[in-house]
Formats: structure tokens, C-alpha cells, sequence
């Protein structure tokens, strides 16, 4: 049997999920729910210097806005806790201990001005900075003394030297020479785990079987790569994902406009749509299919359909899919997604089936739910407002006038107003007036929409209703 595969998100909370970090949780998760396996939230917060106290809260939030539950982790607990890194030091200080006993790890207390320097002679020779292995031998005396002196060491792992590789699930096989990186510190001097221990420690005790991470970390993982053969853990397997740019091919920043989940979300972006969009920017399904729902990505997602290439943000066909989802919920889900956009605004949307009905008439021509107030401002206002000139200007026309008073008068023939009650009191107006096409219904829809352009002009007479149709067109005659 297999065995269950388990892979992990491990955020260091140093802020909001921003779209590299979201695209990676989301493919784990893609991962974990194709394979019926299991998804790990762990917290990298062992370097507190970096961490702060808000961004935990704003990830989980993230998170969970995206619909990435995850199995074991914080909040929800599981049997490899903790999930937070701080609250994992005796862990780590029990397997320095391992590694000290084999003989895998060394305190070194090289002053950080002695290191530098000889940084600099490597680099100018044009060779390779690494560690010359100084303290690997200290005696107990010198050890003695160094520590009489005050000094604290780092820990230091003994990398064996010769070819470190692995094939990586992405981009195949990837080694590195051993000699390039040297000895390489594991633990601080104040005992904290640096980086690449902690995630060995955590990703051997976690049972993880695949890493999926960014390919940022590729020169991380030799590394990591000889410390879980000192533990003779199993080797995770690893899959490095190329990493974002922004439309103009540089890496993706906050100068390409909203790129945090926060601000996303806060622009009216929907979680289906993130999560279908953010997972094509790595993989693309077989049929070439671009709007997929959830269902279809974790029964299609395939490691071997990933791209190898970085993948590009494109801010509009992201507009686009995010247009398409909202197109495509059902109505009393829209309602609920753009109601916290509306309240902010200072329409009255109290009525909910007028509502339903303008969310329903103008999400055609919507692309994001922060969209909907401006769209829907022309059903809920009490007076008419003429956007620009060019409707001013048409609702003062001789012409104008002329359908605006017979409109008035045939309205009286009605008791309420609906989309077919419009059509007949236009056509009405049409043998009326001799006006017809265009020249008949722009100035209609400029009294009731107060624009030149709009949505199915008879629907909205309808959300409108009769006294609003009434009261639009009488404050525009004269
Ligand atoms: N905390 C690391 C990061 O956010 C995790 C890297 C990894 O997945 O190993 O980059």
C-alpha cells in the first residue's frame, strides 16, 4: 500500500498572503485532495525578529477565505504537532543533539569579522566562499576558553562533500556539488534553528512525503537533502515551482497593482475564480480548458502538466475569469458576495428582490464585485442624475421633450410598470411621436438610467418600477 501522501503549507508569518505564497498553498492543497491525503499547516516562526503578531491571524483568514482547509495545523490540531515552529525549540535542540552525537554537527565560534574576511579573500581569488572547517576540531580546552571568553557558538552541520541531487517532480533531475556550499550553520547562537534544519526537523517528524514550494528554495534543498540522510528519514519528494512575474516579465511586486489575497479581496475578487486562476499559473488541464471548476482541477491536476517556465500574472485575464464566476453564480450566492460592497455605499439596497433583480441585469458587465456600486447606482437613487454632458445635453433636445410628455401622459394608462408594460408604452410613443430606433429610446434611457449606455432598458424600467419612471422623467421636463 501506499503510503498516505502528506504535503505542507509553512508560511513564515511575516505579513498577508500574497499571490506566490497563495499559488503555492493552493497547489498543495490541489495535491492533497487529488491524492485523498493530508494537508499540513505548519507556522515558521522561529525567527522572531521577522514574525509578527498580526500576520498568523491574516494568513489563517486568507486561508480559509480561499476554501484551503487544511487537516493538521493550527486551530485544528493533529497528531505531529506543534504546528508553530516556536513552539518546537526542544525538538530542534533534541535533534542537534542526534546530530552532535553522530558526529554531524560542531559548534564553531568563528567571530563573524574573522568569516567575513575570508569571504572576501575566497570571492577575490574568484573561488567559492565556504566554511574552512576551522573549529571542526577544537579541543576541550579551546572549547573551554572560547566559552570563558563569553562566545557563543553556532552549530555547524558536517556536509559530506561529492554530488547531491534528487529528481525533482518539476524540473527532473538537479544536483549540486557538495563542495560549493561547505559546512553550513544549523542552529544561532542563541539557539534558535536556522531555516533549513527547522524544516528538516519538521518535515521528517511530519511525515511529509511531497515538498511543493517555490523554486526560490531550490538551493535550499542539498542542503536539506543531507540533513535528512544524517536522520535516515525517507527522502520527501520534492517539486520546485517557477516563480511569478509580472506583466513586464519582472518578478511579481507590489508595483504591479494588488497582489496580496487582502487586497484582492478587498477589490471584489472571488475565490473560485483565485483558485482556478492562481493554479493555471502553474498547470494547465489536458482539454486546455481555462475556466475549470474546483471539481475538475483536483480530478485533472497532474504534477507532469506543471510548467516548467515562470509563469506571467496577467491582471486582465484575471478581470475576465473573475467576471466569468460571477456570471455564473447563483443568484442568492451573488447577493451575499456583494452585499459588503454595497454597504459602503449609500445606496438603499433594503429591498432584496430589486436587488437580485440589478445584480442579475448588470453583472453582464461586471468583472469584479467592487464593480456593483457604481453599476447599480442608477436603480436605487431617489432622483435622477445626468452622468455627463452629453446626457444633459440629449435630455434638453426639442425632441426629447416631446417623447418625455407623451411618455408621461401614456403612463397614466398603467397601473405598475414591467418589462413588457415598457415595450408597449415605447412602441405607444414610437406611433405618438414619429420618432423611432436610437433617436427614440437614448433620450428614455438617459431620463431613467441617467447615462447613454446601460443594461436591457425595459428590465430596468422594471427594477425602476412605475413611480420612479414617472418621477425621473417629470424632473427632466419643462
Ligand atoms: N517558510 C518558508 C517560506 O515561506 C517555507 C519554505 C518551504 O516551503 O520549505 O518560504
Amino acid at each position: 500500500m501506499k503510503p498516505t501522501v502528506r504535503v505542507r503549507f509553512a508560511p513564515s508569518p511575516t505579513g498577508h498572503l500574497h499571490i506566490g505564497n497563495a499559488r503555492t498553498a493552493i497547489l498543495n492543497w490541489i495535491f492533497a485532495r487529488k491524492h485523498q491525503g493530508v494537508f499540513v499547516l505548519r507556522i515558521e516562526d522561529s525567527d522572531r525578529e521577522r514574525s509578527t503578531a498580526s500576520a498568523e491571524p491574516a494568513i489563517l483568514e486568507d486561508l480559509q477565505w480561499l476554501g484551503l482547509n487544511w487537516d493538521e495545523g493550527p486551530q485544528v490540531g493533529g497528531d505531529h504537532g506543534p504546528y508553530h515552529q516556536s513552539q518546537r525549540l526542544h525538538l530542534y535542540a533534541e535533534y542537534l543533539n542526534v546530530l552532535r552525537t553522530q558526529g554531524n554537527a560542531y559548534p564553531c565560534y568563528c567571530k563573524e569579522e574573522e568569516l567575513e574576511a575570508k569571504r572576501q579573500v575566497a570571492l577575490q581569488r574568484g573561488e567559492n566562499p565556504r566554511y574552512d572547517q576551522k573549529c571542526l576540531s577544537l579541543s576541550t580546552d579551546e572549547i573551554r576558553s572560547f566559552e570563558k571568553e563569553g562566545r557563543k557558538p553556532v552549530w555547524r552541520f558536517r556536509a559530506r562533500r561529492g554530488e547531491v541531487k534528487w529528481e525533482d517532480l518539476l524540473k527532473g533531475e538537479i544536483s549540486f556539488d557538495g563542495e560549493s556550499f561547505g559546512d553550513f550553520v544549523v542552529v544561532r547562537p542563541d539557539g534558535a534553528p536556522v531555516y533549513n534544519f527547522a524544516a528538516v526537523v519538521d518535515d521528517g517528524l511530519m511525515k511529509i512525503t511531497h515538498v511543493i514550494r517555490g523554486d526560490d528554495h531550490v538551493s535550499n534543498t542539498p542542503k536539506q537533502i543531507l540533513i535528512h540522510e544524517a536522520f535516515g528519514w525517507p527522502l520527501p519528494q520534492f517539486c520546485h515551482i517557477p516563480m511569478i512575474l509580472g506583466p513586464d516579465r519582472t518578478r511579481l511586486s507590489k508595483r504591479h497593482g494588488a497582489t496580496s489575497m487582502a487586497e484582492l479581496r478587498i477589490k471584489g475578487y472571488l475565490p473560485k475564480a483565485l483558485i482556478n486562476f492562481l493554479s493555471l499559473l502553474s498547470w494547465s488541464a489536458e482539454s486546455g480548458d481555462e475556466v475549470l471548476p474546483l471539481e475538475r482541477i483536483i480530478a485533472e491536476f497532474d504534477t507532469k502538466r506543471m510548467s516548467k517556465s515562470p509563469a506571467l500574472f496577467d491582471p486582465l485575464k484575471l478581470n475576465w475569469m473573475n467576471g466569468i464566476y460571477i456570471r455564473d453564480m447563483a443568484i442568492d450566492e451573488l447577493v451575499q458576495a456583494a452585499l459588503p460592497f454595497l454597504q459602503d455605499s449609500s445606496l438603499d439596497t433594503s429591498h432584496e428582490f430589486q436587488l437580485q433583480k440589478a445584480l442579475e441585469l448588470t453583472r453582464g458587465g461586471i468583472e469584479t464585485l467592487s464593480q456593483f456600486p457604481e453599476a447599480l447606482e442608477p436603480f436605487f437613487r431617489q432622483q435622477v442624475q445626468l452622468t455627463d454632458g452629453e446626457a444633459s445635453e440629449i435630455a434638453s433636445r426639442d425632441s426629447s421633450q416631446k417623447i418625455y410628455w407623451a411618455f408621461l401622459r401614456l403612463l397614466q394608462n398603467y397601473d405598475s410598470m414591467d418589462s413588457a408594460t415598457f415595450r408597449m408604452i415605447m412602441k405607444q410613443l414610437q406611433k405618438e411621436t414619429g420618432i423611432m430606433g436610437n433617436e427614440l429610446w437614448v433620450p428614455i434611457r438617459v431620463a431613467l438610467m441617467g447615462r447613454v449606455h446601460g443594461p436591457d432598458l425595459p428590465a430596468s424600467a422594471e427594477i425602476l418600477g412605475k413611480q420612479k419612471c414617472e418621477r425621473f422623467v417629470r424632473s427632466l421636463v419643462y
